[in-house]
Formats: structure tokens, C-alpha cells, sequence
């Protein structure tokens, strides 16, 4: 029987006792909302790269990536509204002094109410987030008589906004140095090196450029694991397009990133859309893909449509053309449509939160026992093509020779795909242990294999062992990282 719990804590510990992700400065009592990436961890998140890379990038011959500095000129941050804009509605509490995030404290309360009630107040809320109405929103905590986890009364300050910026100097002398800010998103870098690159690359609208690099919120409510964290990776993409044609190209990337995220073997019934209501300063439409956590249904991705906001902005602070001159004609007037900024279309997704969604997806817990004996695993059913580990080696034994063979199939495996090689403990062991890491596939070296060649191969899902070919161990793993 295989059971899903979806259960967030077992995640938790499952991933830092199997060396996937550790609380960062751990020894020192971790750091809130920092996250490290173990041995299998990294490669996780390496093939989750690797595979939004191929096909944004490789996949669209009219996409090409970049990777720009964290550290950006200041004023870019100006320009883009975020030292003005990049803040959050928040309120704290005068007899604990913790500060809650409005729309987390609201959504925290909700959470135990019947789910009509519940969705009523959330629609309320957003209407009242989407005019900034800071009084109403106080109002609406006062009169639902919502209190603090911590002190367990309603004595509320006023809603204030809070910048999420994290804020650093450039150059170790006070009177060089200069506040610069660490990226809060890695759009910007896309938006300061559109010409660069659309000159060099020689694109033509409608065409994309495509980054995957870290990013800084000063979060003030951190929690979820890696669903927020403090530093964190986003891989986003900016679509440049003519103006007027940005509904359909919107209409478009949110099909075509539903069906990547498809494409991991999730279910539809674990995804949903999410309209705005309130949306961001530079959209005029914007959805999230949501996906149905272990906390429930969450934004994993965000699709915008962000007009020429960001261009235009940079236009107007750098006071550098951003235009692009368009030589196609347009059939309205048989005119060259000209220069003009491009409208763009955003898709951002957060590698993170990707990789909490992927191993909510994989972990489970099986009771195996029969009527002679209690047994249970627990298996990370991971998609073979982003799973840390494709193969793993096992010889019988090291002596007779075993282990040699064992070295020589690693040998012929290794430049293709991630192997793994173990000859301590009993045999079952060895499998469990990979059931954990979410291997696919493990192979044992026997004495047969000396008299004909023959392995057995051990399918992670399904637990079933057959006999084939040593030299057929490659091709059929090859076969199904596709
Ligand atoms: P949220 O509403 O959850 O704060 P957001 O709407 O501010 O997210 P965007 O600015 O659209 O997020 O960022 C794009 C993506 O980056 C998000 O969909 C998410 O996957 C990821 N992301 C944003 N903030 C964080 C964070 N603090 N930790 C981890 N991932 C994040």
C-alpha cells in the first residue's frame, strides 16, 4: 500500500537526514530562513536547472540566456519602483513586538474557518490589499478578533508598508562607498541588457532572454521550509514582444509553463491558475500557477504581462534609448512598424520552491509489511530525468572479483549520467538507502554476472528485480531520462 501524506515536517527531516538540504550555519544554531544544499540536493537542483534551461533556451531558437551581477547600478532599483514600491503591508503586535506580514496573519486565521467563510475573507482582503487600504485592513483584523500566536491578544499597531530590499555599501572607504542593493529579483539584469544583447544576438520580436540566478528578500514572516526563504534562486524569463500582441503572448507562456510543469509527471489536479486582483505597479495582467503544497495550494511560479514599464522606466532614468527598431510591415498600413519600446511577458519561477514542490510530489511512505513480518520504506519517486542519483552500482561482495566488474560498468556509465557506487551492508540495505535518495535504478554484481555477464537491475517504484545484459545497463537507463 503507498500512501502520499504530503507531510511537511517528514520532508524536513528526511531531507537533512539524507543530505539534500541542512539548515545553513547549522553549528551555530542555523540562520532563519537560510537554506544549504547537500551532496544530493545540489545535483536535484541542478537537473531542475538543466531542464528549465533546455527548454527555455534550447527549445526556442528566438530565447537566448545571460547571467548579469547581483549588484546592479542604484538606480535601477529606483527606476524598476522597488525602493518605492517593494514592501509589504505589515503589523505588529505591541505586548510580543512580532511583526506579522497582513496578508499571512489573515490567511493564518482563515485557515480554521469553514472554507466558505474562509475564501469570503481572503476575497475581501485582496480587495483591500488592491486599494492599499491600510485603515480597512487593520479594521478587518481588529473585528475578526484575530490575536498574536505569541502574546495572544488583538493589541495591533497600524498597518505600515516595509521595504524588502536588503541594503549594502560598494567600497570600503565610507566617503567612496554607496548604498547599493542586493537583487530582489533577476529581472532587472534582462531589462539593463536588453539592447546588448537583442544588438549582439542579432533578435528580432518576438524573442527572450533567459536568466537563473539567486535573489534577496528581506522576508519579515519566513516559513515553509525553502518555500521562502531569505536568498533564494528564481529562473525567469522576459519575452519581448511588439505592443498590442501582449494578451496573446501572455495567453501563451501561461500554457506553455503549465505544460512544463506537466511535463515533471505532476498531475493536473495539483495545479491550479491564480488571477490578480491586485496587481503589481508595472502589470496589466498577471497570474500565478499554483501548486497544491503540503500547506496547501501555493504560488510556484509567476506569469506577468508587464507591459514596457521596465524599459521605459530605464529610458527615463539611465537616458538611453531603449527602442527597437521593427522593419516588418505592418498590414494595417503598409508601413514598417518602426521603433518602439517592447510590451513584455514575464515567467518566473522560484528554483526552490520548485525543488519543495518536486519533493512533496516524491516523498512516500509505503507499508510493505506481510502477515510473517512488519516492513515500511520510505521512496523519493522522483522523475528519472531530474532524480539525483540514476544508477547505483551495488557489487555482492568486494572479494572474487565483484567489485571490479562493479568499477568497470561505473567506468563506462559515469560520463553519461550521475552513478553511484556502494559495496558496504547487505544488499536490502543498499536498495532502502537508494529508495531514499530516489534512485531509479540499482544493478547488483553477482557471481552469475562473472560466468555471463548478466546483472540484476532493481526498479525503484515498483521494487521488481530482473536479470539483463551488463552491456544493456547503460542504454536502458539512457532511454529513460527522456
Ligand atoms: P510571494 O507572494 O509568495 O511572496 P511573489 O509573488 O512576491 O511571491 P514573485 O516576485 O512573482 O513572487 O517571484 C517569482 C517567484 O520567485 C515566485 O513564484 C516564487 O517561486 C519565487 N520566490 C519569491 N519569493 C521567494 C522567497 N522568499 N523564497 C523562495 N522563493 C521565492
Amino acid at each position: 500500500m503507498s500512501t502520499n501524506q504530503n507531510n511537511l515536517p517528514a520532508i524536513i527531516s528526511h531531507c537533512k537526514e539524507y543530505g539534500f538540504i541542512f539548515p545553513s550555519s547549522e553549528i551555530y544554531d542555523g540562520l532563519s530562513a537560510v537554506y544549504d544544499y547537500g551532496q544530493w540536493g545540489v545535483e536535484l537542483k541542478k537537473n531542475i536547472k538543466d531542464l528549465w534551461w533546455k527548454s527555455m533556451v534550447y527549445m526556442h531558437e528566438n530565447i537566448v540566456g545571460i547571467d548579469s551581477a547581483i549588484f546592479m547600478h542604484p538606480t535601477i532599483w529606483k527606476a524598476s519602483g522597488h525602493v518605492d514600491n517593494f514592501s509589504d503591508p505589515m503589523i505588529d503586535n505591541l505586548d510580543s513586538k512580532k511583526r506579522y506580514r497582513v496578508d499571512h496573519l489573515i490567511e493564518g486565521f482563515v485557515e480554521n474557518l469553514d472554507a466558505e467563510k474562509g475564501a469570503q475573507i481572503i476575497a475581501d482582503m485582496e480587495l483591500l490589499l488592491a486599494k492599499d487600504d491600510f485603515d480597512g485592513l487593520k479594521n478587518m483584523i481588529v473585528n475578526l478578533g484575530i490575536k498574536c500566536s505569541v502574546s495572544n491578544t488583538c493589541n495591533w499597531t497600524n498597518v505600515r508598508q516595509f521595504n524588502l530590499m536588503f541594503s549594502t555599501q560598494l567600497g570600503s572607504v565610507a566617503e567612496e562607498s554607496d548604498t547599493i542593493y542586493l537583487r530582489p529579483e533577476t529581472a532587472q539584469g534582462i531589462f539593463v541588457n536588453f539592447l546588448n544583447v537583442q544588438k549582439t544576438g542579432r533578435m528580432k520580436i518576438p524573442f527572450g532572454i533567459a536568466q537563473i540566478g539567486k535573489a534577496f528578500r528581506n522576508e519579515i514572516v519566513a516559513r515553509g521550509f525553502i518555500f521562502r526563504m531569505r536568498e533564494f534562486e528564481q529562473m525567469e524569463m522576459q519575452f519581448f514582444v511588439r505592443p498590442g500582441t501582449q494578451k496573446e503572448w501572455y495567453e501563451h507562456w501561461k500554457e506553455t509553463r503549465m505544460k512544463w510543469h506537466l511535463a515533471l509527471g505532476i498531475p493536473q489536479e495539483k495545479y491550479r491558475f491564480h488571477d490578480h486582483v491586485k496587481l503589481a505597479h508595472y502589470a496589466d495582467a498577471a497570474c500565478d500557477i499554483e501548486y497544491d503544497f503540503p500547506m496547501g495550494f501555493k504560488e510556484v511560479e509567476g506569469i506577468h504581462s508587464r507591459t514596457d514599464f521596465d524599459l521605459t522606466q530605464h529610458q527615463l532614468y539611465s537616458k538611453k534609448k531603449m527602442q527597437y527598431f521593427d522593419n516588418d510591415i505592418d498590414e494595417a498600413t503598409g508601413k514598417a512598424f518602426g521603433n518602439y519600446i517592447p510590451y513584455v511577458i514575464e515567467t518566473s519561477i522560484g528554483l526552490d520552491r520548485t525543488i519543495l514542490m518536486v519533493l512533496s510530489e516524491a516523498y512516500t511512505e509505503e507499508d510493505l509489511s506481510t502477515a510473517e513480518k512488519q516492513d515500511s520504506r520510505v521512496v523519493l519517486k522522483f522523475p528519472i530525468k531530474i532524480a539525483p542519483i540514476k544508477l547505483a552500482i551495488l557489487p555482492l561482495m568486494k572479494k572474487d572479483g565483484l567489485a571490479e566488474i562493479a568499477k568497470e560498468l561505473m567506468q563506462s556509465c559515469s560520463e553519461h549520467f550521475f552513478c553511484f557506487y556502494e559495496e558496504k551492508d547487505s544488499i536490502g540495505k543498499r536498495y532502502r538507502r537508494m529508495d531514499a535518495l530516489g534512485t531509479p535504478f540499482c544493478v547488483t554484481i553477482d557471481h552469475q554476472t562473472k560466468e555471463d555477464g548478466t546483472v540484476t537491475i532493481r526498479y525503484r517504484n515498483s521494487m521488481e528485480q530482473e536479470r539483463i545484459h551488463m552491456n544493456d545497463v547503460k542504454e536502458l537507463v539512457m532511454k529513460s531520462m527522456h
